[in-house]
């Protein structure tokens, strides 16, 4: 994020946080408060109503959960209640609460989303929660079996307003609010201002205080490539890419959930660690795949715009728009899954002759900072194998003597790569001279037929 205007607050201390939630804050390793934790947590500690238009990766999750933990009562009401579109970012705010939560023993939350089981819901709601984190759909169905009771809350959160209204779930949170019945302060956080932002704020919200950070809701931090493609080469041009750009966590978005499968699954038999996510996949799925995503088992993504959405993980610092945004508003999100905290991003959209439109629309919000950039050529892709190569040898080679199983196999690999034998030899020939440099007199050329043919 961008930490890079403080007003003159350079620590949390002067927010008006109790010290118990500063101690946690500084434990957790937040040194410096972001702007929008500057701008919003004061006034929801003053319990105003807040419109926050702010931009992905901002630290706006810390801006109302610590505020909402400083104020929390410990009884056994449920006293808060905050809003998300997705199953994926209710578990995240979860998660996050979760963080902090350790510390505060006696507050009891709870998640609620479709597609997890009632029985596990039911059971949670015995418990009492003090805070409840849901989305729209699910949260409706309990309040009408009356399973939940929103009576008493005092602070509603609704997270990516924006994505609610897109989503169609507009009616349903006005419906939801409806059940609230005592006076209680509501924050709205969303990416973009609209005019139907505005409308809601308006109807739900009172005399609201304007948080607007990054009213052109551009990271900087996102370093943005566009590249022309032939659709007919399209997945053989993106395994280039993958070949040639260095990443430790990559998300490629696709329009469809069928095509999220098919890649990802050509992409595993290429031996990439990928898996697809798309809103067709079950919900405990959904969550192991997150899982294995965030914990390094895989590092590839195939993601249909579900993931686009407020995701928070660490290290994607790719982004592939295999296939182009439905809107504008779609594509920010799906780059926003980078160039997140203080981190360096890097996206590369695809683009037809018929987008041209889209990269005109883009261009223009991002003042033309997206760059051209070209399918990686033959001789690219050649020097990264040869360096690939070469940093093998580095690593495995004992200089001592040759490793004949070791050459085998190097010769194994370097033949999948070139056609033309007599190529392999002089390209083995030349790798061996950079390793070898000036002990290379040790091997001969004709030691290095004598191996090839043993192959
Ligand atoms: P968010 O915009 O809420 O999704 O937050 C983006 C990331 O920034 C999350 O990983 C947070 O843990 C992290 N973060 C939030 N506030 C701070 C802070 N003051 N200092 C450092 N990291 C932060």
């Amino acid at each position: 994020m961008n930490l890079n205007s403080f007003n003159n607050i350079n620590n949390f201390d002067n927010l008006g946080l109790n010290k118990r939630l500063l101690k946690i804050i500084y434990d957790i390793g937040y040194k410096v408060p972001t702007d929008i934790q500057i701008k919003c947590i004061p006034l929801f500690l003053k319990g105003k109503d807040i419109l926050s238009i702010a931009k992905t990766g901002s630290g706006k999750t810390a801006s109302f959960v610590l505020p909402i933990l400083n104020n929390i009562e410990f009884n056994n009401n449920l006293q808060v209640l905050i809003l998300s579109p997705t199953r994926e970012l209710v578990i995240q705010i979860f998660n996050f609460f979760k963080l902090f939560i350790k510390y505060f023993k006696k507050i009891k939350i709870i998640s609620i989303y479709g597609g997890q089981s009632y029985n596990i819901q039911f059971n949670n709601l015995k418990k009492k929660p003090n805070i409840i984190i849901a989305t729209p759909g699910r949260l409706l169905d309990h309040l009408n079996k009356k399973t939940i009771c929103l009576y008493n809350i005092k602070i509603l959160v609704i997270d990516e307003a924006d994505e609610m209204l897109h989503m169609g779930f507009i009616n349903d949170v006005k419906n939801i609010i409806k059940n609230i019945k005592i006076k209680h302060q509501t924050a709205l956080f969303s990416a973009t201002m609209s005019l139907d932002i505005t409308k809601i704020a308006r109807n739900i919200m009172n005399n609201p205080e304007e948080i607007i950070l990054n009213k052109d809701n551009i990271n900087l931090n996102i370093i943005q490539y566009f590249c022309f493609i032939n659709s007919k080469f399209k997945t053989n041009i993106l395994i280039n890419f993958l070949e040639t750009e260095i990443f430790n966590r990559l998300i490629i978005f696709v329009k469809t959930k069928d095509f999220s499968l098919k890649l990802s699954s050509l992409l595993e038999k290429k031996g990439y660690l990928s898996s697809a996510l798309n809103g067709n996949i079950n919900q405990s799925l959904r969550e192991k795949i997150i899982y294995n995503f965030r914990n390094g088992f895989i590092n590839i993504l195939v993601a249909t715009d579900i993931a686009s959405r407020g995701l928070d993980i660490d290290n994607v610092n790719l982004i592939i728009n295999y296939d182009i945004p439905y809107n504008i508003c779609s594509y920010i999100h799906r780059i926003g899954r980078t160039g997140r905290a203080d981190n360096i991003g890097k996206s590369i959209l695809f683009l037809e002759n018929k987008d041209l439109r889209f990269l005109r629309l883009i261009n223009r919000k991002f003042n033309n900072n997206i760059k051209r950039i070209y399918v990686p050529d033959f001789n690219t892709l050649l020097n990264v194998r040869f360096n690939k190569i070469l940093h093998l040898i580095k690593k495995n080679f004992n200089k001592n003597y040759l490793l004949l199983n070791f050459y085998k196999n190097l010769l194994n690999k370097i033949t999948n790569f070139f056609n033309d034998k007599k190529e392999i030899q002089d390209i083995t020939l030349s790798l061996l001279i950079l390793v070898y440099e000036n002990n290379f007199s040790k091997i001969s050329y004709k030691d290095l037929l004598k191996f090839k043919n043993i192959k």
